[in-house]
């Protein structure tokens, strides 16, 4: 998979920018999708659709008509790359995030990739080249780390679940060879990378991994973001490690989304300030 393979554009701007999603109502999206529309006079609104599995398929009907655009999360990513014309990168992640239309053919991408890879450079500038990372889960989010990881150019990957058959499966799925471990402290020995994608953190002050059984040197990605930093991250930091919680990865997929339907580059500064304000 090429760098270049994470960039696609639509040939003309959507009518109607729209988040599909089940429940949605808490995403951060419209604050700074809308904060860069209005930046750049678009007369366009980022909308939230709150579909239901059972809907989704009407719902496309009638945003294909609206030659609508968009982002997918979760519980739909799946369901709408089985439905649209996915790009290279979503068909191998086999989730779209992204979307718009073609001669009323649905067109589905996935920007989640180029978030981690970004994310990833954020706390690592110099890469992740043959470093040993550590995945922890297995879920929706995995795969596109996976691909993530291996565009990077990562050393040998772990992937802890406690559903080895789903990591197992997962692995395969996309073509990236990853050990799958059972437990944690496995996965996590030498890794030189860890990363978070389970949702422990999210609502409470859960760690996913002790911060003293890192290794010394390693970087911390932590995908669950919440107001103030995650217990994980701050835990991470204040033992030495470099590490940023999903707020980053946030952004930059949804940079990357702007840049797909508008094909002009993304006002990140401005999206930044909005989503920092909201954010406290
Ligand atoms: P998902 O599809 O539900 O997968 C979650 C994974 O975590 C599964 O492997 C699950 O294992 C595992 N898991 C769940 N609870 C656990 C626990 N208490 N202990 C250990 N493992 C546990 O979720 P996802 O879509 O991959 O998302 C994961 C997290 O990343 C979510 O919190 C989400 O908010 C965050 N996220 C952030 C961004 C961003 O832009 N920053 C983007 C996507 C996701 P089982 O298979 O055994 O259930």
């Amino acid at each position: 998979m090429t760098h270049e393979q994470t960039r696609a554009v639509a040939s003309h701007p959507p009518h109607r920018i729209v988040l599909l999603g089940h429940p949605v109502a808490h995403s951060l999206s419209p604050i700074f999708q809308n904060a860069a529309l209005r930046h750049l006079h678009r007369s366009e609104r980022y909308e939230i659709l709150d579909v239901a599995p059972a809907f989704l398929g009407e719902t496309l009907a009638r945003l294909a008509i609206e030659q609508c655009g968009g982002n997918v999360t979760v519980p739909h990513k799946e369901a709408v790359a089985a439905r649209a014309h996915c790009t290279p990168l979503a068909k191998r992640v086999g989730a779209v995030n992204t979307f718009w239309h073609e001669d009323g053919a649905l067109v589905g991408h996935n920007t989640d990739v180029v978030g981690v890879m970004r994310a990833i450079r954020e706390i690592c500038p110099g890469g992740i080249a043959g470093a040993a990372c550590a995945v922890l889960g297995a879920g929706g989010s995995a795969a596109g780390i996976l691909v993530a990881l291996e565009m990077l150019e990562a050393g040998a990957i772990r992937v802890a679940a406690r559903s080895p058959s789903r990591a197992h499966a997962l692995s395969e799925r996309v073509g990236v060879p990853a050990q799958i471990c059972e437990n944690t402290h496995e996965a996590i020995d030498g890794a030189m990378f860890v990363i978070n994608a389970t949702p422990m953190g999210l609502h409470d002050d859960a760690l996913p991994v002790d911060p003293a059984l890192l290794a010394p040197q390693a970087a911390v990605l932590d995908l669950v973001y919440r107001r103030g930093e995650t217990a994980w991250i701050r835990a991470c930091r204040e033992a030495g490690h470099r590490s940023a919680d999903g707020v980053h990865m946030l952004l930059e997929q949804g940079a990357a989304a702007f840049e797909c339907w508008f094909d002009v580059p993304a006002p990140r500064a401005v999206m930044w300030a909005a989503l920092r304000q909201a954010l406290g």
